[in-house]
């Protein structure tokens, strides 16, 4: 059986970009050099390679940005919380407290780290899921990037 007999057949890309250009026309990306009517490939004017693309003229996704910003912040808190454990806390002692806002705090950081990870190669999954779901993504990074002043805030309050 031949490899993509139940495909329809690729076309050849060089025909692609041939056939495009025959038609519409275009100018090379490098040198603005007029492409009408090119027949190879490459660019005549300056020698670059030349290959039809798919693109989108949408910004980044603002839902997306807003998950990694808040991800971002999450990350940024944690360590400023170990780094203050550990810069002034630690001086006077290292107490219960201060190993305790240790282990949340890096289990805080470890886990905002998981998340940009996730975030970062799930990215094309993210953007299909719908965006009701990617809403509730972003707010949960969200609320875990409140945790820690919401922590802080209840402890102003009890203290
Ligand atoms: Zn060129």
């Amino acid at each position: 059986m031949a490899a993509g007999e139940h495909h329809p057949p690729t076309p050849d890309p060089h025909e692609l970009l041939r056939a495009f250009l025959a038609a519409r026309g275009g100018y090379c990306p490098r040198c603005r050099y007029d492409l009408r009517g090119l027949t190879s490939d490459v660019c005549p004017e300056c020698r670059v390679r030349l290959y039809l693309t798919v693109g989108t003229p949408d910004p980044p996704d603002g839902m997306y940005m807003s998950a990694m910003i808040l991800n971002t912040v999450g990350i940024a808190t944690s360590v400023f919380l170990m780094l203050f454990a550990l810069l002034f806390a630690a001086p006077w002692g290292v107490g219960e407290g201060v190993l305790l806002l240790l282990l949340l705090a890096g289990s805080l950081a470890a886990l905002h780290v998981g998340v940009a990870v996730a975030l970062v190669r799930k990215r094309r999954a993210y953007w299909r899921m719908t965006r009701r779901a990617q809403g509730w993504v972003a707010a949960g990074i969200g609320s875990l990037t409140l945790l820690p002043y919401a922590f802080v805030f209840l402890l102003f309050l009890l203290g």
